[in-house]
Order: structure tokens, then C-alpha cells, then sequence
């Protein structure tokens, strides 16, 4: 960030504006929504410049610009049109120590302008540092389809309660939840549409003194955020809201380090990674804290890679936390099968050839998977094996002996949609050694019984593919223009 963004005070400010064309005037306009007060430098100024300065909106002064011009003013927009006037109102400037901006001279500027969004009180300033403007407009026109008209009511309504809701509910916390339901609630709609008693009687309801409504405003809780495979493009829109509204995160290890740019800041913090091999937190552990948290009044949200329900354990945190008696609340997120299939355009299910998909667990408590091979083995099944990277050999083992068919198609897809992603097409029979010689490693999925031609598409080129010819081992690259493949032994 090369731009720092914050909002000037230009309330009773002097602010002066050397020019007098188009561009001078577009600076005014935008001016005038403050009290600013506006002088204007130009030896010709156009027709509106003219008119506010008879109704006495700015002072106009006819004639070119000069340093001392500058003296007692708070900012300067140089909009002449001419580059040397505008040059000599930078150095001006720049010597007396004026936030400068010389009209599409970001060079010649201290300070550019953004795309403002204007909902007063509300203010969104949009910028790019002059990467694409026409990127700052398109984030403009989408939020003003997002924040209606009349949003600017609503903070003024909320502005007016402040002191009201601080004095009635002291508790930080228990006030912050109070003002999410009364902004996102009834009250929001209440006030938005103008029907200014129901909002009265909502907010009276609300800040009731009888021992329903306190409890309701002190009550913790916790919810369980489905945070998808790893990129953030993937969380779901309530997953955002209730990230926003968390007081603590309790965090696993496969969440996303940008999934937490979401969070509010000062949200507290919790790892309770459970690294192979590295430090890790017992289930009991991690339900001990969720209970201790969210009785303490905190919203408490659980960040789980992909979706809570699947592989998840999710189940125990749930039953925990009910048993006592704190709501719960499960967020869905992509899961990883879903997102991995995504990345690589691999159907998981066919109209007339592959009805039915499972996902499975290659790992247990115990470490042996006991699964229904023969089930698995069957022609036309279709799989997930999830946590199946340390157990390949014994997956690919028990398949062959149920009867699988070795060349039943294998994809493997490592650290679906982060940076590092890669994907492994081979067959059962290569499993293990596709695994070791490519050095897969967790977290990966491996889909059984999926494959491209059979749904009438192309493999991705970025799909390495992986066959092992007799006893030598080789790795198949699709070649770019022709249907060709190239050997590389592999070490
Ligand atoms: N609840 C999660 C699964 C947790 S179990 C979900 O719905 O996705 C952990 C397993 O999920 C990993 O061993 C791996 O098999 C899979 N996994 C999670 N994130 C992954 C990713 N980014 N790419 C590939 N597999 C992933």
C-alpha cells in the first residue's frame, strides 16, 4: 500500500482551487458536499463557477495564480489545465507544506482523490493508486447497488443512539451484539423503509429491562464456520457475517491464514491445530474451550477447513457445547472433494453412468480404515478418500484383493485452490507409486472411479499424468499441440 487512505476534516477549512474549465468545477461540486470553504483561482472561469460565486457559494478570484494564494489554506487542487501553472502550484505547495493535488499528475500530487461512494454519514473512498480507475468505478457501481439510498439514515439513527445504548447496555460485548441485530434486523428495515414508531417500539422491545432481554443480550454462543479448502473466494456470505461477528476464533490448523483477514481485528485468537507429528489439541480440549468461551458471553466462532459435517468432527463439538445449554449455530463451507473437482473440471456424478458418489475416510482412530471394499471394488463405483495419503498402500491393496479393477482411474489433487495445487491422474494399480514418486503429500484427495473421457472431456493440462511402464517407473505429460505424450523416467 503505497496511499495510506483517511478522511480530512474540511469543516470551516480553507481549500483552494486553481482553475477555472470542467475539471476545476468537478473538484467544487465534490467540495461543496462539505463546509469547506472554497476559493477558486482562474483567469477565465466557466459559467457554474461563475454562478456559485454570485450566490456567494465560493470566492472567485479572476486573475492567474499566485504563491501567496496558497497562505492559510488547509488543501489545494491545482485544475488549470495548464501544465506549468499546475507545476508551479505543486513546488508552491509542496515548499509550505500543503497536501497538494495536481489533477491526473499523481507525480505532481500528495494526495490523490478516490471514488467516492456518498451516503453521509457513511463514506466509501475507493482507489486503485492509479493501477485502474475503471476498477475503482466498478467496485463504486456495485456497492451502490448494495447500500441502498437511504443508508446514510440509518447511521444517523445509530449515531443518535450511542450515548442511549452505551448508558443501557455497559457490557463492550454485550452492546456490540445488541447493535449487529438492531443494524441487520427489523430495526434496519424499520428505519430504512421510514417507519420511524416501529423502529421506536423495536428498539424499546430491545433495551427492555426485565430479565428475558438481558439474557438475551448476554448470552454467548458459538458457531461452527465452514471455511472451505483454503481460498477465501470460497467462503459463503453468511460465513463472512458471522466471521465479522465473532469475539473469539478457535482455528484448525487446514483454515486458510487469509480466511482470517475476514475476522474483525480484535477478535481473539485460538490454534488449535492439529499438525502431524507437531503440537496438537485434544478434541476434549478444544470443547472444553469452546464451552469455557461462550459462557463467559463471547460469540465464539469454530473455523473448520472445507465443511464442518464432513470429517469435521463436528458432531462432538456440537453435542458438547448443547450439553451446556449454549446455542449452536453450523455454517456450511465447501468441502474439499467439491472444491478439488472444481479445480480440475472432474464431474463427481454422470446422468446414466455414475450414480451414486461417496466420500471416505483413509485414516481411523485406530489408523486401519475399515471400509466396505467389495463395495468400493465394485464397477462404477465412484469415491473420495479423504486423509488417504500415509494409508495409499493399503487402500490400493484391499481394492486389487475385493476385485477392483487395476486400471480403474485414480486423481489425486494436493492442496486444492492454495498456490502449491497440483494434480496427479493415474490408475489403482499406480497409486502408491504415483504417491511416492511425485512426493504427494497431506492434505490431498484422492477420487476413485472419476475420470475425464468417460464424462466426454479433455484432461486439464495442468493434470500431471502419472503411468508406470513394467518396471520402470514414468511420468506422461500431455504434450501441448498433438495427442503425443512425452517419457521422463522418473528417479
Ligand atoms: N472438513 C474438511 C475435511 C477435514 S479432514 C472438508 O470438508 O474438506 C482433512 C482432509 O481433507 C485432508 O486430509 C484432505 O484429504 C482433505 N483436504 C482438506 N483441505 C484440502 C485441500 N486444500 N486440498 C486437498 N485436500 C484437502
Amino acid at each position: 500500500m503505497r496511499y495510506f487512505p483517511v478522511f480530512a476534516d474540511l469543516d470551516g477549512a480553507e481549500v483552494l482551487v486553481v482553475g477555472g474549465g470542467e475539471q476545476a468545477a468537478q473538484k467544487v461540486r465534490l467540495l461543496r458536499k462539505t463546509r469547506a470553504r472554497i476559493t477558486v483561482v482562474a483567469e477565465a472561469a466557466g459559467e457554474e463557477l461563475r454562478r456559485l460565486a454570485d450566490e456567494c457559494a465560493l470566492l472567485l478570484l479572476p486573475r492567474r495564480f499566485l504563491p501567496r494564494d496558497l497562505d492559510g489554506h488547509r488543501l489545494v487542487f491545482a485544475a488549470s489545465g495548464d501544465r506549468v501553472t499546475d507545476a508551479a502550484v505543486f513546488r508552491a505547495a509542496r515548499a509550505r507544506g500543503i497536501p497538494v493535488n495536481v489533477v491526473d499528475a499523481p507525480k505532481l500530487s500528495t494526495f490523490i482523490t478516490p471514488a467516492i461512494l456518498d451516503r453521509a454519514p457513511v463514506t466509501v473512498a475507493i482507489a486503485t493508486e492509479g493501477a485502474a480507475p475503471i476498477l475503482a468505478r466498478e467496485i463504486k457501481t456495485r456497492l451502490e447497488a448494495i447500500l441502498p439510498a437511504n443508508f446514510g439514515r440509518l447511521a444517523e439513527r445509530a449515531q443518535a443512539l450511542r450515548a442511549t445504548l452505551a448508558k443501557a447496555v455497559p457490557d463492550v460485548r454485550a452492546r456490540r451484539r445488541l447493535w449487529q441485530r438492531l443494524l441487520q434486523g427489523p430495526f434496519r428495515r424499520a428505519v430504512l423503509r421510514g417507519a420511524d414508531e416501529e423502529a421506536g417500539r423495536i428498539l424499546a422491545d430491545e433495551l427492555g429491562a426485565d430479565d428475558e432481554s438481558a439474557a438475551r443480550r448476554n448470552a454467548g454462543s458459538v458457531v461452527l464456520i465452514g471455511c472451505g479448502p483454503g481460498d477465501p473466494d470460497l467462503l459463503t456470505l453468511k460465513a463472512l457475517q458471522r466471521l465479522q461477528e465473532a469475539d473469539v476464533l478457535v482455528i484448525d490448523r487446514l483454515v486458510d491464514a487469509r480466511v482470517l483477514e475476514y475476522a474483525r481485528r480484535d477478535a481473539e485468537r485460538v490454534f488449535v491445530g492439529k499438525t502431524p507429528g507437531g503440537p496438537t489439541t485434544s478434541q476434549a480440549e478444544i470443547d472444553r474451550i469452546l464451552v469455557r468461551e461462550a459462557k463467559a458471553g463471547k460469540v465464539v466462532a469454530r473455523l473448520k477447513g472445507g465443511d464442518p459435517f464432513v470429517f469435521g468432527r463436528a458432531a462432538e463439538e456440537m453435542a458438547a457445547v448443547q450439553a451446556a445449554g449454549v446455542a449452536v449455530e453450523v455454517v456450511p463451507g465447501v468441502t474439499a472433494a467439491h472444491a478439488c473437482a472444481a479445480r480440475i473440471g472432474l464431474p463427481l456424478t454422470l446422468r446414466e453412468r455414475v450414480r451414486q458418489f461417496s466420500v471416505v475416510t483413509g485414516t481411523t482412530a485406530d489408523g486401519e480404515p475399515d471400509l466396505d471394499w467389495n463395495a468400493l471394488a465394485a464397477p462404477g463405483s465412484a469415491f473420495a478418500v479423504y486423509m488417504g495419503v500415509a494409508n495409499a498402500p493399503l487402500l490400493r491393496r484391499n481394492l486389487l484383493a475385493a476385485g477392483a479393477d487395476p486400471d480403474t482411474p485414480v486423481v489425486i489433487v494436493e492442496n486444492g485452490t492454495l498456490a502449491s495445487e497440483r494434480a496427479v491422474a493415474t490408475t489403482l494399480a499406480d497409486l502408491t507409486d504415483g504417491i511416492a514418486s511425485l512426493s504427494v503429500a497431506s492434505p490431498a484427495v484422492i477420487f476413485v472411479g472419476l475420470d475425464w473421457a468417460e464424462a466426454g472431456l479433455c484432461r486439464p493440462q495442468s493434470v500431471i499424468a502419472h503411468h508406470r511402464r513394467r518396471s520402470e517407473a514414468a511420468v506422461v505429460r500431455p504434450n501441448q499441440h498433438d495427442d503425443t505424450v512425452t517419457l521422463e523416467a522418473t528417479p
